[in-house]
């Protein structure tokens, strides 16, 4: 027991400081903690607020976490907050908490989780919210008109600023933004400047919201009645928001069944209720259309995040959530961790999209993040999908999530008419076209007819498998029921879940076949085939190479909306969400590329987009019809794919990952080593892996695989080698990797090494 101090140095310890824990912007292992920072008396400082702090010899941001009275740190190696950034925390304490959350589950740093919650520009030392110069009439119109006349000889451009801004004032803005005027031929804020001082107007400095999607550009629009159907979800989602509990909806619906429509009422039932939502879509559906739905349906309090905003809209469209001015955003995956208040209802649309996984650090599933969150928040979690994931229908099957179906289109349209073509039959017959004969009399009458094709292509294959065009049958792995894939370099054919390699086959180890080769097909070449096929038809192709800048996606989406293409060829792009009712055809090219990918969700992967594609067709009154091309009929995917057979296939895909202990049966975890150094690499492999199997002796059920070389054995110049460790539970595996990663990351920066809790690629 401390002698008890005189009142005074008590006094003077309790008033004088007080210290800032700081989280700064700086990943490294080194700085993954809290530094103390001493607050001068006079600065005003809470937990979430941006500041600028000495850092060795730099000046750095830093993100408060806390405010103590106490350090450890001794007083002459203290040093003060230089100031804050902002005027008002940036971080609310519940996405602070969140981003804890995620830094210990995907094994990150927190100042990495930090950054994936905030938009880029709050990065920057500077204040989040810079204003913009206005330009404010002083006198009333006629005077400006008047002086418009007067200085038409004299300064024949400070009157064509002012006929700008009577233009701008005519069109009812009450104070127009200097930008905008200055933005005619010929004039700057010199002339604007020259008037100020003849006292016409004045420039004042506003805060302007760079707001990509006006309110006033969308008019108001009611929702649908909903059907008996939707009426069902809604009312399960209504009994959950008015429980205030945490609870996790699947509404598991057919396409074009209106779960949207389900969102839309889902979100004002919780805005009636005083609370507010995050909308998740895939990046990729973020089009224009759905923002559009959502702004007409709900008005007013959207936000919208996603990437292709700039980082000022970004910044500005947080901001407006931040202050409460949008009560709803609508985004992509990181619009997880959007500051919204007394959050109530997060609804993630396509549950089962790979978009909602981060593929770089922090590697977070927005799906996990988002469950976090409304369990913390005691809000409601709606997942949808035509095909959710493997992972929360097996939750919806243990009865940890209420799952809800709807299974009839809307206007009772008929799912389509599903045909599947057998191309080892076509191999056979010596038809060697990437182009069925089925596929082509398909097309031509479609044409004929003046409607719509797409055709699909699975890019994601990669032209390194080796399949039999007899039978269909992929070189697998003996150990891991994987397809192996072939590497040039050394000549072999190689797992890369364990490792195993063998020699390149000249026959087919199914069927004794002569006819094995590379796999794999672009959409390109599916394009000229058309082409060549059709010379009248309008062909346009959608994938990663034409869709590169902003607003290609959106302008090929719209000409094909509107009837100027004829046959859309693509990637998994021209999958989702499209509602098009010209399409009456889809073909899928080649089934097979995404089933022999050496990932174990290959199955799942397969069954969703053939379902997802399937969807796309007969929309509109005519029914739909779906040719399927394949080497692989009777697998599982396919068959239950073609037959919209849901159940059949998440019976035989959950027994499979069970028996093998995969996902989500069990966690899975994937370190990555890469560098230039082949040497350094395995070296460093093999320490991990040494390391790593001792640490994971004696815990039941917890296995390591590898390491192997990375399926993508080289990028970028580097050699990329991995190790997967699977087990029953991820918080035992990351233990295991702790230290030995952190061991090699102390050890020199020869060798990079990535950890990716819950992989979802195994690239
Ligand atoms: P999903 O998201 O399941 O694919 P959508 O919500 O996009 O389905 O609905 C498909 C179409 O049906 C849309 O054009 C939508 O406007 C329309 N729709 C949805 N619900 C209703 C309803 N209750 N009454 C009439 N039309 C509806
Ligand atoms: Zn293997």
């Amino acid at each position: 027991m401390p002698d008890p101090a005189p009142p005074a140095a008590a006094e003077a310890r309790a008033g004088a400081e007080r210290y800032a824990e700081v989280i700064v912007d700086v990943a490294a292992a080194g700085t993954d903690r809290v530094f103390h920072y001493r607050i001068p008396p006079s600065m005003c400082l809470e937990p979430g607020f941006r500041v600028l702090v000495p850092f060795g010899p730099r000046r750095i941001v830093g993100f408060v976490t806390g405010i103590t009275g106490t350090t450890d740190v001794p007083a002459q190696r203290l040093r003060p907050v230089i100031a804050p950034l902002d005027h008002e925390p940036l971080l609310p304490p519940d996405v602070m908490d969140l981003c804890r959350w995620v830094a210990e589950t995907y094994a990150c740093r927190f100042v990495q989780a930090l950054r994936a919650a905030l938009p880029p520009l709050v990065r920057r030392a500077a204040p989040a919210v810079r204003p913009d110069l206005a330009v404010v009439p002083a006198v009333d119109r006629e005077q400006l008109r008047q002086a418009r006349d007067t200085l038409a000889a004299r300064a024949p451009r400070q009157a064509q600023a002012l006929e700008r801004l009577l233009e701008a004032l005519e069109s009812g803005q009450a104070a127009p933004w200097l930008r905008d005027l200055t933005r005619a031929e010929g004039l700057g804020s010199r002339h604007y400047r020259a008037l100020a001082q003849r006292g016409l107007l004045r420039l004042e400095e506003r805060v302007r919201p760079r707001d990509p999607y006006p309110e006033d550009a969308f008019t108001p629009e009611p929702l649908h009645e909903p059907t008996p159907e939707q009426a069902r979800a809604l009312d399960a989602v209504r009994r959950a928001l008015d429980a205030g509990r945490h609870h996790t909806l699947l509404i598991e619906g057919v396409t074009g069944s209106g779960k949207t429509e389900v969102y839309l009422h889902a979100v004002r039932e919780a805005l009636r209720r005083g609370r507010g939502a995050i909308v998740m879509v895939p990046e990729i559906s973020l089009t224009p259309q759905v923002i559009e739905r959502f702004k007409r349906a709900l008005g007013r309090p959207v936000a919208v995040l996603h990437s292709a905003l700039t980082d000022g809209e970004r910044l500005d469209q947080w901001l407006r959530i931040r202050r409460g001015e949008a009560r709803v955003v609508v985004g992509a995956r990181s619009a997880v961790f959007a500051p919204v208040a007394d959050l109530g209802l997060v609804i993630m649309d396509e549950e089962h999209s790979a978009s909602y996984k981060q593929d770089e650090t922090p590697r977070y599933h927005a799906r996990a993040v988002a469950e976090a969150r409304t369990r913390a928040a005691g809000g409601v979690l709606v997942l949808g999908s035509a095909t959710p994931s493997v992972e929360s229908v097996h939750r919806a099957r243990s009865g940890r999530v209420e799952h809800i179906r709807m299974t009839t289109r809307i206007g009772g349209r008929p799912l389509p008419r599903v045909v599947v073509v057998d191309m080892r039959e076509q191999h056979r017959r010596g038809h060697r076209g990437l182009l069925s004969p089925l596929l082509v009399q398909a097309l031509g009458r479609t044409l004929t007819a003046g409607r719509q094709a797409l055709l699909f292509l699975n890019r994601r294959g990669f032209s390194t498998i080796v399949l039999c065009r007899e039978c269909g049958a992929a070189v697998r792995c003996p150990h891991c029921e994987v397809a192996l894939t072939y590497h040039r370099a050394g000549d072999r054919l190689r797992c890369h879940y364990c490792g195993f390699s063998r020699a390149p086959v000249s026959r087919c180890p199914g069927c004794g076949g002569t006819a094995v080769g590379y796999f794999g097909t672009g959409t390109q070449r599916v394009e000229q085939a058309v082409r060549h096929l059709f010379p009248g038809a309008r062909v346009e192709r959608m994938d990663a190479d034409t869709v590169g800048g902003r607003g290609s996606h959106e302008r090929i989406y719209r000409a094909f909306r509107s009837g100027q293409v004829d046959v859309l060829v693509g990637t998994q792009m021209i999958a989702r969400g499209w509602d098009i009712p010209g399409v009456t055809l889809v073909g899928v090219v080649a089934a097979d590329t995404s089933l022999h990918l050496p990932d174990f969700r290959s199955a799942e992967r397969t069954f969703e987009l053939l379902v997802q594609v399937a969807g796309r067709a007969g929309r509109g009154d005519e029914p739909g019809l779906v040719v399927v091309q394949t080497y692989n009929p009777d697998h599982y995917a396919v068959e239950a794919a073609v037959r919209f057979d849901s159940e059949g296939f998440y019976a035989r895909e959950l027994a499979a990952r069970e028996a093998l202990g995969f996902p989500p049966f069990g966690a899975l975890v994937r370190v990555v080593l890469s560098g230039a150094d082949p040497g350094a690499v395995t070296a460093a492999a093999d320490t991990l892996n040494a390391a790593v199997r001792e640490r994971l002796e004696g815990a039941a059920g917890a296995e390591v695989l590898g390491p192997a070389p990375a399926p993508i054995a080289r990028l970028r110049g580097l050699v990329r080698w991995h190790l997967l460790l699977k087990g029953p539970d991820a918080a035992v595996l990351r233990h295991a990797l702790r230290e030995p990663v952190a061991a090699l990351e102390r050890a020199a920066g020869r060798v990079r090494v990535t950890v990716d809790v819950d992989p979802h690629s195994m690239l």
